[in-house]
Parts: C-alpha cells; structure tokens; sequence
C-alpha cells in the first residue's frame, strides 16, 4: 500500500502574535517545527511501513522553508518528499488548502492511505484533514488514536466522548490523528538526515498539479477572516502575602467590594 502523510509547517509557540494592523500572523523570528499531531500521524505511518513495507510519501504545501519538515520525516524514514509551493497557495482557507492538498496527492498517483493530524497549533480548525477526504471522494476517519492494517483493511481507533470506536475502511481512507500515547514521535540523527538528502524530494507549483488559480489563495478562498486579535489582557492579580486569616479577611474584604457576594 502507499500511505502519503499530510504535514504541516507551524511556529514553534503557542503565544503566536498577531500584526494589529494586517491582522496576519507574525511568524517572523518564530522558529519553526513540524506540527507536533502530524508527527503522531508520521508515526503511524512509519510504524505501518515497518510491519508492512508500505511506501510513504509526505506532502507538505508552504513557503520555501517548509522544506524543513518534509526533509525530517524524510530523515525520520518516509521515502520520498513533495512541497507544494508557489504565490498562488499564499492566503488560502481551509478549502483552498485542501484542495491544493488534494491536486498533490493526486499527482503523487494511488494513495490508499492517508495520514493527517487532527489539527494545526497555529491555525487550529481541524477542517483541512476532512476537506481532502472531500474533494478527494474518499472516507474518512478522525481523532484517531491508532491505525493498523489487516489485508485489505484498515483499521482505526477513534477517541470518542468518554470511550473509543474500532472502525473499518476498505482502502483508500483519509485518517486523522490525535496525540497518542500508541506512538511515540521521535527525531532524527545526523546521520538519518544526511542520509535523506538523498531521498526524492519534489517542490510542485500550482500548475505542476494541475490546480486552478481560481480555487486557490486569497481570491479562490470561500471564508475570509474579518477580524484578528489577541484576548483582552486580565488585570494584574491582587497578591496576599499576610497570614491564613488576614489574607481570608482582604479576600472576603475584595470580593464584597467586587459584588461578588451579591451585595
Ligand atoms: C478564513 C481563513 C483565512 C486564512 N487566511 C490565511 C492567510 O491569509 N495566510 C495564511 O498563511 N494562512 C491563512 N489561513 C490559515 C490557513 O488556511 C491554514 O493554515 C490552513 O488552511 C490549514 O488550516 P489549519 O491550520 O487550521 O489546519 P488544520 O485543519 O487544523 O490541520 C489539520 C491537519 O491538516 C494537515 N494540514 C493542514 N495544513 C497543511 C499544509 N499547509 N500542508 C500539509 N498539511 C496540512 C495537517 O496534517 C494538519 O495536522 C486562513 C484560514 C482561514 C480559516
């Protein structure tokens, strides 16, 4: 089977800071790593490969510097590399990301698994995994803990409200990962890199994958984000530093001046 695992390039921070004036992420200075649920699904992936043989392929769509997380997961054992970069992607959605995502696995060829996280730490909206699935017209299964394949089938564990659910899929199914303690996201050695600089690795345009401007970036996006900004910052906390009783006395003393206590 080919398994192709969907990767993403994200700020290595979860205190991402917003330009007031463009509302656009400031991802400038912002060291960058690969999101750590793709790392679950690469795992997952890496552990089919080894059980199976199966060929894993990575496709990652960002800027030039992207090429960073797709030569890890290279080094990290996947067999060959695609980032889709071009001006065109720039700006997109969710829908536009995966359609873009979409036209690259297609030019990959058969795909019969498809491995993504269950969501980005930057952008966090979980809808890119199922909108491949989508315009790929193919099953999906999300919030996956485990994956394994028996013959033809494939099989799932998914997280669900206070228990799991075992599903089965006839190949092709797009599969989305959480973080899970089934698999343990490792980093590659010197020599895992070196080694992988010389795996194919292909850096495809729009039209290299046949996709149509008019469903790509900003133009081709159907959401356009309205407003950005970061919460509001909290007052600094009120500190007590007397003894268990003076402190309760300030404490209750605060909280009828606040109405806290329905006064
Ligand atoms: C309305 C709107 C406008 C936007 N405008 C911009 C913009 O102008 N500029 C900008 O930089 N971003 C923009 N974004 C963010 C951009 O759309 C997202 O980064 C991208 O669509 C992925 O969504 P996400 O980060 O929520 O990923 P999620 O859907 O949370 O990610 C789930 C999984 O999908 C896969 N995945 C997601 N993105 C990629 C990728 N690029 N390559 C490979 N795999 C991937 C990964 O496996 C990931 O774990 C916008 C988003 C929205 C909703």
């Amino acid at each position: 089977m080919n398994i192709v695992v969907l990767v993403k390039q994200v700020p290595d921070t979860t205190e991402v800071k917003i330009n007031p004036e463009t509302g656009t992420l400031i991802r400038a200075g912002v060291p960058s790593i690969i999101n750590p649920y793709d790392h679950f699904a690469l795992d997952a992936a890496l552990e089919l490969k080894k059980k199976h043989d199966f060929k894993v392929t990575i496709v990652s769509m960002g800027p030039p510097q992207a090429k960073s997380v797709v030569q890890m997961a290279m080094a990290l054992g996947a067999d060959e590399g695609v980032l889709l970069s071009d001006m065109a992607f720039a700006g997109s959605d969710t829908w536009a990301t995966a359609y873009a995502l979409a036209q690259g696995v297609k030019k990959v060829g058969k795909a019969d698994i498809i491995l993504a996280g269950m969501q980005a730490i930057d952008g966090d909206t979980a809808q890119t995994g199922p909108g491949v699935a989508q315009q790929l017209g193919m099953p999906q299964i999300t919030f996956c803990e485990h994956v394994d394949v028996d013959g033809r089938r494939v099989i799932a564990r998914k997280q669900i409200d206070g228990g799991y659910e075992v599903l089965e899929a006839r190949p092709p199914v797009l599969i989305t990962m959480v973080m899970t303690k089934d698999y343990t996201p490792r980093y590659p050695s010197f020599m895992d890199v070196h080694a992988s600089l010389k795996k194919p690795f292909h850096v495809w345009s729009a039209a290299d994958v046949g996709a149509e401007a008019q469903y790509l970036g900003l133009k081709g996006s159907p959401t356009q984000v309205n407003k950005i900004y970061p919460p509001p910052q909290r007052e600094k906390a009120a500190m007590f530093a007397g003894s268990g009783q003076e402190n309760a006395e300030k404490i209750l003393e605060l909280m009828r001046r606040e109405h806290f206590l329905g006064e």
